[in-house]
């Protein structure tokens, strides 16, 4: 049995002062006192006074291995920085890089505090590899377009890595169509079929761009969310993201479809000037969870970061500090992306997996110890963790990645 000793446990229901976290296996056994855990045999031990333990944090919409054009077409309109800066150099991947950045992004992930990423995008099986490589919890949908894009997005490929990763532990993978302009009613159909035989999660790009909403509207008369709630896939199992352009009708239909929307403050917020309606979605019942959407729009891997963005920005769109709160937007990277997911996680409680991130607060911004959720959400950094935890497993200690033989 491992315990973890923490002067804070947090999580979106309650702050616990110096208690232990024991794990066995893959699952948090129980919550005692220091002296309590003498009563147990425990063979590692971790933390102590000065130390954070939180729920692992959910980056719940990444392109890891985009972490290559990091720096590279910033400060431009997303229609351009996508057609004539990413989807060139795309077409330039081979294999090998694909597994490399992959690996470099999932560490930096992993580095900042994440324990579990939802990834989109085409040479999925490199990307699950690499996961599986570093010990993170992945879900991973192969990206698969019929309208425009290059032909290794086809959905035979997309189905094919779905049924060739689908008995691992650790990796989930999801059935991942690009976006509601990208994609055709029939490659839908054939997806929401797919995903009811399989019991799969559907993850998309939903009303990214005007130009997206623009293209939907001409090609099927609908907005995106129409148009997704026409063919049938807007449920439980829906993961959409951005949402930037949804109109007031369009949040109301989603928000009654018991369908997730990730947000991806910072991304968005660089590549389009705008905020999507969160708040307006989540006062409505939308689960939301967080994600960085990748390094090149974003440019970090780092999830607490992204919490204060979410915090931040929304307060600027809603012209209302009290919108959103630190406990929720640490609700949406925990609870609302283990929501997503279908996971039992972002909670520290009895029967949860043990996916942790143990925080050192032996720094000047974490002083005066009075709010440590605030200081979590607005004056922490991503090299603050000194250890994450998947599954029961030490899997990044001080810098050093303890399942990786070789880094590439
Ligand atoms: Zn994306």
């Amino acid at each position: 049995m491992k315990a973890i000793l923490a002067e804070y446990i947090l999580d979106t229901n309650k702050v616990l002062k110096n208690k232990a976290v024991l794990i066995e296996g893959n699952i948090i056994y129980d919550i005692v006192d220091w002296e309590g855990t003498k009563d147990y045999d425990i063979d590692e031990i971790y933390g102590g006074e000065g130390y954070l333990l939180i729920p692992g944090l959910i980056n719940a919409h990444t392109h890891v291995a985009m972490t290559k054009f990091r720096g590279l077409g910033d400060d431009l309109p997303l229609d351009i920085w996508l057609n004539e800066v990413i989807w060139p150099m795309e077409k330039e991947w081979s294999e090998e890089e694909i597994y490399k950045w992959a690996l470099i992004g999932i560490a930096e992930a992993i580095s900042n505090g994440s324990t579990t990423i939802n990834d989109h995008y085409f040479f999925a099986n490199e990307i699950a590899k690499a996961a599986k490589e570093l010990g993170v919890r992945a879900f991973i949908g192969h990206t698969v377009m019929d309208i425009q894009g290059p032909e290794t997005m086809n959905l035979k490929k997309g189905f094919k890595f779905f049924k060739e990763w689908k008995k691992e532990e650790l990796i989930t993978p999801t059935l991942a169509p690009h976006a509601t302009d990208t994609c055709s009613k029939e490659l839908l159909s054939e997806i929401k079929e797919f995903a009811e035989k399989e019991n799969a999660l559907i993850h998309m790009h939903v009303s990214q761009s005007k130009e997206e909403v623009l293209r939907v509207k001409r090609r099927e008369g609908l907005l995106p969310v129409e148009y997704l709630r026409d063919v049938g896939i807007l449920e439980k199992s829906f993961i959409g993201v951005h949402g930037v352009y949804l109109s007031e009708k369009e949040v109301k239909i989603y928000s009654q479809s018991g369908a997730t929307l990730v947000h991806c403050p910072t991304s968005l917020a660089k590549l389009e000037g705008e905020i999507a309606p969160i708040i307006a979605l989540w006062e409505k019942g939308t689960n939301i969870a967080l994600g960085n959407d990748c390094a090149v729009s974003n440019n970090t891997m780092d999830m607490i970061l992204e919490m204060k963005f979410a915090a931040i920005l929304n307060k600027v769109k809603m012209g209302d500090p009290t919108k959103a709160k630190a406990k929720e937007v640490f609700y949406w990277a925990t609870l609302g992306g283990a929501k997503a997911l279908g996971i039992k996680a972002g909670l520290i409680e009895k029967g949860y997996l043990a996916d942790l991130v143990l925080i050192n607060t032996k720094k000047l911004y974490f002083l005066p110890k009075d709010n440590i959720l605030s200081h979590l959400v607005y004056s922490a950094k991503g090299n603050d963790v000194e250890k994450v935890f998947v599954n029961g497993d030490l899997i990044y200690d001080l810098g050093k990645f303890t399942k990786l033989l070789k880094f590439f």
